[in-house]
């Protein structure tokens, strides 16, 4: 289903790849975080050529909700807890310069940029909103804690950054791609040493850039554990409230709010991919009892990529690789998350130092709750000896009756009733 955004912009179409090609960097997906890596290289006199599979930001980025903040939920408490006061505070900075580079670039260009407060609320936890305000302090960043939200449902505060900002992501896209080297309709099937294999054509590069939001290569980085994809839904109502911000609940299957104009953007039922949860039927639920004049306009859902301790893997995929690169697991804070990747990416090619490497260390630590958590989905669904099974690793999909696509819920994978792979890291059609 297509986005406001996508009903709105109609991207360029870009050729196949037809023969082989030589660059001094590949990047392997045409979404926000390919597309600006690639741009930043091109503005640093970089040769680039992007492949995209299918058409530049149909995947997770065209169906974004577009809330540009470095306030990613209650993260401060838990990265303090998790990790202390230096790292925490230089997850507040990475994000911080990203946004305003983020900022920077939109101003110069018409897409609806807007700058808003952003709150995230809690429905039933102060403490936790206490705790957060506490973590802030502590690394030194001001927020607003708040007793009374705008909102249709019973929240117990929020707290609040200041002049965060939401924008058009496909207006600002289309700005970024008309400069670029890109090749669509061209999957990378496989990667060799510094060669990708297209079903057209061989592309050599100094250096590769895996932007496919689940990195499809299976046998270096152990993405099939530190990875799962969390889906969410989004309606677009007319007459609903236009509320002078963006609101964001702390729990992962809460709801978000955020204007588009006239539109009011409600977002929610989320859960794992392949699992149940509350989906278009939740959010049209709330939208009859407390926006009962509002007409929805259109509806969408997506997914993204969880790492294991709610930070990014940006940097080499594999520790012994230098030439591969890999920036994934954006836990739904992908708009900052992209520009620090095509920073952090970029620097990286052009063999400058950045403080912020070893945060996002793709390679770092993965003993972390969340892996026994995904280890028990993959072995339950792997062990299932009957039903269709998924083309990346072998694990039952389960049919998704609201949206008829079979979907996996180890990683994430799914496929249409015909399938067509819809969604990776699969990259084989599902045989029906
Ligand atoms: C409903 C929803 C709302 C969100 N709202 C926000 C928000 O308000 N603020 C925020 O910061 N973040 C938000 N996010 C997160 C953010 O949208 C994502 O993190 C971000 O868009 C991911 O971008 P990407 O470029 O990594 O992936 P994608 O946009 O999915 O791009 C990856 C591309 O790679 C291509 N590809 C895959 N495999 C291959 C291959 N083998 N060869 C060639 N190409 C390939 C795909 O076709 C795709 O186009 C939201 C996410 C969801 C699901």
């Amino acid at each position: 289903m297509k986005s406001i955004w996508q009903n709105g912009v109609t991207p360029k179409e870009f050729p196949k790849l037809e023969g082989d090609a030589s660059t001094d960097v590949l990047i392997i997906g045409g979404g926000i975080t390919g597309l600006l890596t690639a741009y930043a290289l091109h503005n640093a006199g970089v040769n680039c050529i992007l492949v995209e599979k299918n058409r530049v930001c149909g995947g997770t980025t065209g169906h974004t909700t577009a809330k540009l903040t470095y306030q990613h939920g209650l993260i401060y408490g838990k990265l303090l807890r998790q990790y202390g006061t230096e790292r925490a505070k230089a997850y507040l900075d990475a994000n911080r310069l990203a946004f305003e580079r983020f900022s920077e670039l939109c101003r110069h260009i018409d897409c609806d940029y807007e700058i808003k407060d952003n709150f995230v609320y809690s429905t039933d936890d102060p403490d936790a909103l206490e705790e957060e305000m506490r973590a802030l302090d502590r690394i030194g960043y001001s927020a607003i804690l708040k007793d009374r939200l705008p909102l249709p449902i019973k929240t117990a505060g929020a707290v609040c950054f200041r002049e965060q900002a939401q924008f058009h992501p496909l207006k600002l896209l289309s700005h970024v791609w008309s400069e670029l080297n890109i090749f669509e309709q061209t999957p990378v099937l496989n990667v060799k040493g510094r060669k990708a294999l297209t079903d057209t054509g061989v592309i050599t590069a100094k250096h590769i850039v895996v932007a496919t939001h689940f990195p499809f290569i299976n046998r270096h980085g152990a993405y099939f554990l530190k990875l799962y994809q969390h889906r969410s839904y989004v309606i677009a109502l007319k007459n609903a409230e236009i509320l002078d911000g963006m609101y964001v609940d702390e729990s992962k299957t809460g709801l978000s709010f955020r204007n588009y104009k006239d539109l009011l953007l409600l977002g929610g039922g989320g859960h794992r991919t392949g699992n149940k949860g509350g989906g278009y039927a939740e959010l049209r639920m709330l939208a009859a009892k407390n926006y009962p004049r509002s007409a929805e306009v259109c509806g969408w859902a997506a997914q993204d990529c969880m790492s294991l301790d709610s930070i990014p893997y940006i940097g080499r995929y594999s520790s012994n690789d230098s030439a591969l690169l890999v920036a994934t697991g954006f836990n739904k804070w992908g708009m900052t998350g992209s520009m620090l990747a095509s920073e952090l990416l970029s620097d990286m090619i052009l063999e400058k130092k950045n403080q912020f490497f070893p945060l996002f260390d793709p390679s770092r630590s993965i003993l972390k709750p969340q892996l026994l958590i995904n280890g028990a989905e993959t072995a339950k669904n792997l062990l299932t000896p009957f039903g269709k099974r998924c083309t990346h690793l072998g694990c039952r999909l389960k049919w998704n009756n609201a949206e008829h696509t079979w979907d996996c819920a180890c990683h994430g994978s799914r496929f249409s009733c015909s399938g067509d792979v819809l969604d990776g890291p699969a990259q084989k059609r599902l045989d029906v």
